[in-house]
């Protein structure tokens, strides 16, 4: 069995607990703000091992209920970094609102992201203030020249920049943000994707730039060539020409050579990373529906006998209200469903009538009643099997499996429902 490391070290920044101290990225920033000319998010391949890369992305709840099992599955994790697919900072509140679910799961875990820097400036406070201790940030040029080869554009706001101006944007934010996060007293690591012919030549450059800063760690990592992308062609960086790159760089700052390429959506030990193993669950809790929980405290259930989830919304013509207890689950209560017919006001009446309800677990539903009372704030969830076992997946997102987000247009009632709300009325 795995066992919780005693002293909770980032593997990333600390090679001596890369051995039992693991990490995992949560995917919940899907957006970007510049455009890197070795990068293409479009790809997932579980085979393919490399930032921007992930299986699914999730919403700040969703990694809330993920976080929580994988920590549950592998309690070495002592890091939980978000690193894209795209840039944290593009998305700020997913970024700022996973990273205190993150802390709420669990107040020592550290907090790390990963940035391309241009947003640094702007939030370098609220990173500190969220509990990242953590940050890494991406400076593969400190001269515009070289700088203007690899981005094709820089977005803040609604301004776009391109060519040298981009690249001197960026270079100014990345230099005020490393600047602004070693002020607040944060770990920095600078990765430098090192791309032949472009910028490897530029590596003392860079290295001595960030050591005047503070930079705690440089990460040269070799660029990966990837179909479609500018640089497809650049062959990759033989193992020779980083540790050459590298010993040149180690005159002015440490050097990590245990990177390992790691995907959006990585987890596990550096060493043994199990985002393969993970893959499954992260595109299942990527499903949950998000569940309105502001002074919705109750479940509604449509059952026959008290057990089961066995009748279908448009059936039923009374819902028990469930709550959960310390012990469990309990029964608060039946409540009756007003009477069938009446269409879109029937399912109005059932939504004031649940409007504690944060969830209705049914075997079936049409498309005028998921209308109807989604937008009154309930989520339908169709389900079979027992009840305990749809309450656990509300409250504690355990067994998500068994819960379908489904559009209403699937409906399986056989008898006579077009979707239109009358075979449910
Ligand atoms: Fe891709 Fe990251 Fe560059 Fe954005 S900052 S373009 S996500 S590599
Ligand atoms: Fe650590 Fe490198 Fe993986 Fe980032 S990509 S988490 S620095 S091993």
């Amino acid at each position: 069995m795995n066992a919780q490391p005693k002293t909770v070290k980032h593997p990333c920044f600390d090679k001596s607990s890369e051995g039992v101290c693991g990490r995992v990225h949560l995917p919940v920033a899907p957006q970007c703000n510049i455009k890197c000319g070795y990068c293409d998010r479009r790809h997932d391949c579980v085979n393919e091992s490399r930032p921007g890369v992930s299986t699914a992305v999730l919403t700040p709840a969703q990694a809330g209920i993920y976080l929580s099992g994988i920590l549950a599955k592998e309690p070495r994790i002592s890091v939980v970094g978000i690193a894209g697919p795209g840039d944290p900072l593009a998305n700020p509140e997913e970024t700022f609102g996973t990273l205190r679910e993150a802390k709420k799961l669990n107040p020592n875990i550290i907090g790390c992201l990963s940035t391309n820097g241009l947003m640094l400036p702007k939030y370098a406070g609220e990173i500190a203030e969220s509990g990242v201790t953590h940050v890494t940030v991406t400076v593969n040029a400190v001269d515009p020249e070289i700088g203007a080869k690899i981005y094709a554009w820089v977005r803040d706001g609604k301004v776009i920049r391109r060519g040298r101006e981009a690249a001197e944007y960026l270079l100014e934010r990345q230099l005020e943000g490393i600047r602004a996060v070693k002020e607040k007293g944060l770990k920095v690591k600078v990765n430098m994707i090192l791309i032949p012919g472009v910028n490897d030549h530029h590596v003392e450059a860079v290295a001595e730039k960030m050591a005047s800063l503070g930079v705690d760690v440089l990460n040269v990592m070799p660029m990966a060539p990837v179909a479609g992308t500018p640089f497809e062609n650049v062959l990759e960086p033989t193992p020779e020409m980083m540790e050459a790159a590298r010993a040149k760089a180690e005159k002015f700052l440490p050097q990590m050579r245990h990177c390992r390429r790691c995907r959006a959506d990585a987890a596990g030990l550096l060493g043994e990373d199990r985002s393969r193993e993970f893959g499954p669950y992260l595109k299942e809790c990527a499903e949950i529906i998000p569940i309105d929980l502001r002074n919705r405290p109750n479940v509604a259930v449509a059952t026959r006998e008290g057990l089961l989830i066995n009748q279908h919304l448009g059936e039923a013509d009374s819902f028990q209200i469930w709550s959960k207890a310390p012990e469990g689950f309990k029964l608060v209560e039946t409540r009756k469903a007003p009477p069938s017919g009446g269409n879109v006001e029937r399912w109005k009446e059932l939504a004031s009538i649940l409007s504690d309800c944060r969830a209705v677990l049914v075997s079936g539903f049409g498309k005028v009643p998921e209308a109807v009372l989604e937008a009154e704030g309930l989520t339908l969830l169709e389900m079979s099997g027992f009840i305990d076992m749809g309450l656990s997946a509300v409250y504690e997102g355990k067994g998500l499996g068994a819960l379908k987000k489904r559009s209403a247009s699937g409906c399986r009632k056989s008898s006579g429902c077009g979707g239109d709300g009358g075979g449910c009325g």
